[in-house]
C-alpha cells in the first residue's frame, strides 16, 4: 500500500496515510543508551532510535506498519528484538 497506493486484499485506492500508529503516543523502537552523570557515574537511558507509521485501507480497514527511515536504525542495539534466522536451504540433488 505505501507503494502502490492499492490495498492488496481488497484492490481499493482509497489508503490513509497514518503519521503515527498512535498519534497520544507514538510507537517507537528503543534502544539503551549510555550516559555519563555529572559526578562520573555512568547509566543509560532508553532513546527513540525508530517510529511505527501506518497505512490503512479505508474499504477494508487493512492495516499496514513501517518504521520510518529503516536505513537510519541502528537494529542491532533495539530494544526487545531479536533477528530471525532464514530458512535453511537444502543442497539441490545432483
Ligand atoms: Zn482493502
Amino acid at each position: 500500500m505505501k507503494h502502490s497506493g492499492r490495498c492488496p486484499k481488497c484492490a481499493a485506492e482509497r489508503i490513509l496515510h497514518i503519521e503515527s500508529s498512535r498519534p497520544e503516543e507514538p510507537r517507537m523502537l528503543v534502544r539503551r543508551a549510555p550516559t555519563v552523570g555529572i559526578l562520573g557515574g555512568d547509566g543509560h537511558v532508553l532513546e527513540a532510535v525508530g517510529r511505527v507509521e501506518a497505512f490503512v485501507c479505508a474499504e477494508c480497514g487493512y492495516l499496514e506498519e513501517y518504521i520510518v527511515r529503516p536505513k537510519s536504525i541502528p537494529w542491532d542495539d533495539v530494544i526487545g528484538a531479536s533477528w530471525v534466522e532464514p530458512p535453511k536451504r537444502e543442497e539441490p540433488y545432483r
